[in-house]
């Protein structure tokens, strides 16, 4: 058994869906109605809340079951596309186009150096899992983008029914890794990765990502910065710009399998 693994965040981390949800309704909208006049920038400030990563303290066990998942979100969805002046049966209509859109995996970029990467983990003789606050479609997703070959699980908040921060998603990705002695994560959200995982004692590598961008660090603390998450700076300490970076960083924090 692997006695060390690395904890894999997904979106932004490994791939992207650039523009994310708000782009992929303007793409849902342009196929079924043409003309409609919105944009990813009339839709986005509406999609800050109706997640389960918005409430990311409340684990939601009734979603599980993936039909349930994305009900729930359509319904978010719905009140996104009516706030916009979309009339809600058109809306509707148009959102049960959503989920296959959004699964599309021609419709992701994973980043040039993911896939190198996570084959330098396990050429090492270290697990990855990947444990995202994701759809519950994500492992298949992470296949369709030919990513699955050095993947050994894939926790997703969809179906296991916490989100990062929350420590019990970072236990199950611990247990899937086989409750390694050595473990980390690598991700790019500085509270949902970083500082969820050292609460759970699981040192991490940011990725992707600068703290100096203030347009981040106010999207950060709208989404996850609770009060008892203030503190997330000091967690923070190690950065790399690229997987492959971070990867070389903590295989070197173990020379000769130390
Ligand atoms: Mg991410």
């Amino acid at each position: 058994m692997s006695a060390r693994a690395v904890l894999w965040d997904f979106d932004g981390t490994l791939a992207i869906r650039p523009g994310h949800w708000g782009a992929c309704l303007v793409e849902v909208l342009d196929a079924r109605e043409p003309g409609h006049g919105l944009t990813r920038g009339d839709l986005t400030p509406l999609l800050h809340t109706g997640f389960p990563w918005h409430e990311h303290d409340q684990p939601h066990p009734h979603l599980s079951d993936p039909d349930a998942w994305w009900q729930h979100i359509g319904q978010t969805l719905l009140g996104v596309l009516t706030s916009a002046k979309v009339p809600a049966a058109r809306a509707a209509d148009h959102l049960r186009h959503f989920r296959g859109t959004y699964l599309d995996p021609a419709s992701w970029s994973v980043y040039p150096d993911s896939a190198a990467a996570l084959a330098l983990v396990a050429a090492a003789g270290w697990r990855n899992v990947i444990v995202s606050n994701h759809a519950p479609e994500l492992s298949d997703l992470v296949s369709g983008l030919g990513l699955g070959a050095h993947v050994d699980d894939v926790i997703t908040s969809a179906r296991c029914g916490y989100e990062k921060p929350h420590p019990a998603i970072f236990d199950l990705a611990r247990r899937a890794a086989g409750n390694p002695n050595t473990v980390w994560i690598v991700g790019d959200n500085p509270i949902a990765d970083i500082a969820g995982a050292a609460r759970a004692g699981i040192p991490g590598v940011l990725v992707r990502t600068s703290t100096a961008d203030q347009n981040f660090v106010t999207m950060l603390e709208r989404s996850y910065g609770r009060d008892d998450w203030q503190d997330w700076r000091q967690h923070c300490a190690i950065a790399a710009p690229t997987a492959h970076a971070a990867a070389r960083y903590i295989l070197d924090a173990h020379p000769n399998g130390a």
